[in-house]
């Protein structure tokens, strides 16, 4: 009789909470330093006021979604224009890959969202529940009174910073006072209430329970960055060469390691960094800070855990001094993205200066593709998007390449120039004529070139067309 398959292991395991230690020390000091610049920034920015001009938002960033155009401070950007927006996430994607190049995840460790908003709210949670200690007892008795009150504070707490973050977001997009008071009148347009929403509960979620899984699991950046470091890139280790075998001090033979755990407690990860290097690991620094304190303690010189590159664990174990820092940073990889990076900036300040105030985009109406009219005369038609990006109304002019032997006349107008409110795309149709017998009324297809032009000619356009022609 054959017994009964076991039963497989499972390959769930389930989270263990984290209950990180409180700890003081420069990178502690350094991680309040950027918590505060960021949420700063993030909050207060939509509330920034840029005077344009009467007939556009004072909002100094603003996202107008409604009129298509996205607004930084006194750069307007159109919607034809999103190669600077593309240019901006490159620039932003290569300053990561320099960054982690050169430091590993620091991006990870100071300024994610995720760890930013992690770190407010687990210095919520210790505000109310206790550091450590106090919050795994907590975590482990029963519902009563106590538990119930502070678990009720805290996500209370935790609530409104998620609708801050929610409310703050929704703020890009639109007028931040006018719609600040729509939303408590219960005026908004219900996406803004739904958006708040959204984030909110993202947030709360995120930052308050999920923390540490949405760095390990939920997102690619841990598996992607190894592709950016290498054995000189500066992270964070342990100096197992020094620390090793772990202990008690007043045991003969013992490392600097006095196995006090003060790094693991610190850990947002729950990670122990004696390990070696890990995925998880966002190299926040705070094991430094503990583990510094401890040596401080014990008269042991700083420095068990710290920064180090791996080329220096070499050097270090072979008893050398470690390299210079900027022998670290200046490297071949780091000063391929940083070219990289800043030929990409130049490249958009550039743009950015031989902007003209004027443009157009051109649609052929191909449908007929040219009309012969009663004197035999060819005429094409075009629809022409004239863009006036000035803060004022102002006469376009529409002419031809000169001396060609074409006619331009507008619909609805007059003569060759058309009215184009400030800060508006305006469209207008435009025939372009060729005499009967002429080069361009008897050829298949002949490029031309539209031009557009300020009332004072101090600003021009053009953008080249094809001219549709009865071919004998
Ligand atoms: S091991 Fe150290 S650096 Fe890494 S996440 Fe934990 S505390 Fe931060
Ligand atoms: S804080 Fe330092 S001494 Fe304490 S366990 Fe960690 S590495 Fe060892």
């Amino acid at each position: 009789m054959s017994l009964p398959a076991p039963e497989p292991a499972s390959l769930y395991a389930a989270r263990e909470p984290i209950f990180p230690r409180r700890v003081k020390g420069s990178f502690r000091r350094l991680k309040w330093w950027i918590m505060a610049a960021t949420l700063g920034i993030y909050y207060i920015t939509p509330w920034l006021r840029w005077d344009r001009g009467p007939n556009l938002p004072d909002q100094a960033v603003l996202v107008d979604l409604a009129n298509r155009r996205f607004f930084f401070f006194m750069i307007e950007i159109w919607p034809h224009e999103f190669y600077f927006v593309a240019g901006l996430l490159i620039m932003a994607g290569l300053g990561l890959f320099l960054f982690t190049s050169a430091a590993g995840r620091v991006w990870c460790g100071y300024a994610c969202p995720q760890t930013v908003w992690t770190d407010l709210f687990i210095l919520v949670e210790r505000w109310v529940e206790g550091d450590r200690n106090a919050r795994i007892r907590l975590h482990r008795q029963g519902w009563d009174g106590e538990k119930v009150r502070k678990r009720a504070v805290k996500w209370a707490l935790w609530f409104l910073i998620g609708l801050a973050t929610g409310g703050a977001w929704v703020f890009y997009f639109t007028d931040a006072p006018r719609l600040a008071v729509d939303l408590v009148t219960g005026n908004a347009h219900p996406i803004a209430y739904t958006t708040m929403l959204i984030l909110t509960a993202t947030t709360f979620v995120f930052g308050g329970f999920a923390r540490e899984q949405i760095c390990i699991y939920a997102c690619p950046w841990p598996r992607i960055q190894a592709a950016m470091m290498d054995e000189d890139t500066i992270t964070i280790g342990y100096r197992d060469w020094r620390g090793e075998p772990r202990g008690k001090q007043a045991v003969e033979g013992n490392g600097d390691c006095i196995d006090c755990m003060a790094c693991v407690n610190v850990c947002p990860m729950g990670i122990d960094i004696r390990d070696g290097q890990q995925m998880a690991c966002i190299t926040c620094g705070l094991c430094i800070d503990a583990c510094d304190d401890t040596m401080d303690k014990i008269g042991k010189p700083r420095g068990l855990v710290g920064y180090l590159a791996l080329t220096d664990e070499v050097r270090e174990r072979a008893g050398q001094p470690p390299k210079s820092v900027w022998a670290h940073v200046f490297r071949p990889r780091t000063v391929l993205y940083t070219v990289l990076w800043a030929g990409v900036g130049v490249a958009l300040v550039v743009a950015l200066f031989l902007r003209s105030p004027i443009d157009i985009s051109v649609t052929p109406v191909r449908n007929p593709l040219y009309v012969t009219l009663s004197d035999g005369t060819i005429r094409n038609t075009y629809d022409v998007r004239l863009r006036n990006k000035s803060g004022a109304d102002k006469w376009f002019w529409i002419t031809l390449t000169a001396g060609s032997r074409y006619a331009v006349t507008l619909e609805g107008e007059d003569g060759a120039k058309v009215l184009v409110p400030a800060n508006e795309t305006y469209q207008q149709r435009v025939y372009v004529e060729a005499l009967p017998g002429s080069e361009g009324a008897t050829t298949e297809r002949s490029e031309i070139r539209l031009w557009v032009a300020n009332e004072d000619g101090t600003e021009r356009v053009s953008k080249d067309v094809v001219f549709n022609g009865k071919a004998e």
